[in-house]
């Protein structure tokens, strides 16, 4: 069985990875302990690239990497690349976008558009990137929390196609309509199709 090793430290995110990817008949590994990539991309994809190529060469095994974030227009794309460093915690982020865009004199739902966007990047076991994907989620900056689900901006993320923030949707619905959702769903047929050639 081909193993796949996610280039994260992040338990939770690897089990979701590890779900996400399951009917495909691999075995798929956390990172070993002690390996710390920089993200020093100036882009999503340029993080998920950094992160993937640096775990196969050190581990001689396929990786696979993803970097996540919200870009707000009004802002510029802030916070991008910075959407974990934004503020120290999840309040505080959310805290300083809303004043942000206050700010910004953004006050109509036109003028709060944004957008999250997940890169996923596959490292072969050299350490060759072969396959890179990227979802995204349109959606709009709420003035104020709606919903208690979900994590990180969740409660601000509003998604006018299901009239729901992303803090009030079920997790069904934000695999579907989310940007990790249609990363993965970009991503799971070429993996198939690699994997089936590498086997051969
Ligand atoms: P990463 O783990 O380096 O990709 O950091 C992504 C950051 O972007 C997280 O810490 C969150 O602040 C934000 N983010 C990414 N995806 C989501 C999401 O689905 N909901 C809310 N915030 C998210």
């Amino acid at each position: 069985m081909t193993t796949l090793v996610i280039a994260s430290g992040n338990a939770g995110k690897v089990r979701e990875f590890a779900q996400l990817l399951e009917d495909l008949g691999l075995d798929t590994q956390p990172q070993p302990e002690g390996i710390e990539v920089e993200e020093t991309g100036s882009t999503f994809a340029a993080n998920a690239r950094l992160k993937a190529e640096a775990v196969a060469k050190a581990t001689g095994q396929w990786a696979l990497a993803d970097d996540s974030g919200l870009s707000v227009d009004a802002l510029g794309g802030v916070p991008g690349v910075h959407s974990a460093r934004y503020a120290a915690t999840d309040a505080a982020r959310i805290e300083r976008l809303l004043q942000e865009l206050h700010d910004a004199g953004a006050l109509d739902p036109e003028a709060r558009s944004a957008r999250f966007t997940a890169a996923l990047a596959l490292a072969d076991p050299s350490g060759r990137v072969v396959l890179e994907v990227e979802g995204h989620c349109p959606g709009q900056i709420l003035m104020a929390c709606r919903g208690d689900g979900g994590f990180g901006y969740d409660p601000v993320f509003y998604v006018p196609e299901v009239q729901l923030s992303f803090a009030e949707m079920p997790k069904a619905l934000k695999a579907e309509v989310g940007h990790r959702g249609r990363a993965f769903a970009a991503l799971k047929p070429q993996l198939q199709a690699l994997l089936a050639q590498d086997r051969q």
